[in-house]
């Protein structure tokens, strides 16, 4: 673990980072193992082995390996039959990656709001957007506002909890809509016992170097619907129809991971148990650690899920805890703990400044309030009890 000391940080204390991978198992045998047999590339025998223990750890038929995953979400855009023009619903308070994916098909994203509690994808929000905004034409769900048709429901379940499905499900199927799950913050979470990545058409995950697993960078497309994955696999693969003539039919992407990374990722796969353990045993030494500050709002959970807590992140009300979040993260950063705000609202973003926004008001006091604090898989119990202790000092 690294004890660099960021610039403006005291000397002496080691330094906390945020998130950062934990390297304990099989990594370096099976790395080792691709370049002693020479299958280093985007063929071998690890990439399908990562696909089929992943599927079979989601609860699907199939996976199709890629590069990242904002690469898999694009292609699922691509295989859900989002098109130029369509509107896709997704919250405003989420990683970029989702939207950027939108707009790389020509379409738009519509942003809603989050609920106070868990902080995900306001699914009230969403019922009330499709009955009061939009108007069904032969088949077809319009927004009245923009006109345009309103083609897949994109939820984002963040930091690890998952989005209230059934209800976003029921008004998948009220207004035929496809269901795009971005589950990549949220490997390991399930809702009504059912994994995250199994619950909507097509869904996706990312072994970024900070997400529960990693492969360095990579990401995975999974679903249930075999004519979903073939098409996935043929995009990601330039699109070749014939590996000897190179015919291809249409624009294909290279977005194939390779055997190392694969490799990689099925032995982050094998621990995948005990991360979540440690992730869930570090959110609730937080949650009793905490508790008692009456400023604070910790991270919870719904009655009907198991989160992953993949990222722990508490709310700082500046009113009641004499210190606002960005006040927080400095004084910790110069005690060399690594915390994070949220990331900026999406609708208020240059690049999406045109774009829809339908009632937003949580997730702006989210971005003002919101610090995720160190969760790395391999932090301490000391190195916990560290940040522990410094919050207390600095919030009344
Ligand atoms: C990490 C992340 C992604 C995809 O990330 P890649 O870095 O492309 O693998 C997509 N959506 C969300 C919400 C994420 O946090």
């Amino acid at each position: 673990m690294s004890t660099s000391h960021e610039p403006g940080a005291l000397p002496g204390a080691e330094f906390v980072p945020l998130c950062v991978p934990y390297l304990n198992g099989n990594e370096w045998n099976y790395v080792k193992e691709c370049f002693d047999t020479g299958w280093v590339s985007s063929v071998g025998a690890y990439v399908n082995r990562f696909e089929q223990l992943l599927a079979a750890r989601v609860g699907v038929a199939h996976a199709v390996a890629t590069t990242s995953g904002t690469a898999a979400l694009h292609i699922a855009l691509l295989v859900a039959g989002v098109t130029a023009d369509d509107e896709v619903i997704m919250p405003s308070l989420t990683f970029i990656a989702p939207a950027n994916a939108v707009r790389y098909v020509g379409a738009w994203p519509v942003f809603f709001d989050v609920d106070p509690q868990y902080w995900q994808l306001d699914v009230n929000a969403v019922a009330t957007f499709l009955a009061e905004e939009c108007v069904s034409k032969a088949g077809a769900l319009y927004n009245r506002t923009s006109g345009r048709r309103v083609r897949a429901l994109l939820p984002v379940h963040i930091l690890g909890h998952p989005v209230d499905m059934a209800p976003l499900l029921e008004l998948a199927r009220q207004y035929n809509l496809v269901v795009i799950e971005d589950a990549t913050e949220s490997l390991g979470a399930s809702y009504n016992g059912q994994p995250v990545g199994s619950l909507g058409d097509v869904a996706c995950f990312s072994f970024n170097g900070n997400k529960l697993i990693t492969t360095g960078g990579g990401g995975m497309l999974v679903t249930n619907h075999q004519p979903l994955a073939a098409r996935a696999r043929y995009l990601t693969t330039q699109a070749k129809d014939d590996p000897i003539e190179y015919y291809h039919s249409e624009i294909g992407y290279n977005y194939r991971l390779t055997n190392i990374q694969a490799a990689f990722g099925v032995a982050q796969l094998e621990q995948v148990d005990a991360y979540i353990a440690r992730k869930r045993a570090i959110a609730a030494a937080y949650n009793a650690g905490l508790a008692d500050l009456p400023g604070l709002q910790l991270m919870a959970e719904a009655p009907n899920v198991q989160s992953a807590f993949w990222m722990y992140t508490m709310l700082v009300d500046a009113e009641r805890t004499g210190i606002n979040s960005r006040e927080l993260m400095r004084t910790l950063h110069t005690a060399n703990i690594q915390t994070r705000p949220l990331w900026h609202p999406i609708h208020s973003l240059p690049p999406f400044a045109q774009c829809q926004a339908y009632r937003i008001s949580v997730v702006d006091r989210l971005y003002r309030d919101a610090l995720s604090l160190p969760c790395s898989v391999g932090l301490t119990e000391g190195q916990q009890q560290y940040v522990i202790d410094t919050i207390r000092r600095h919030v009344q």
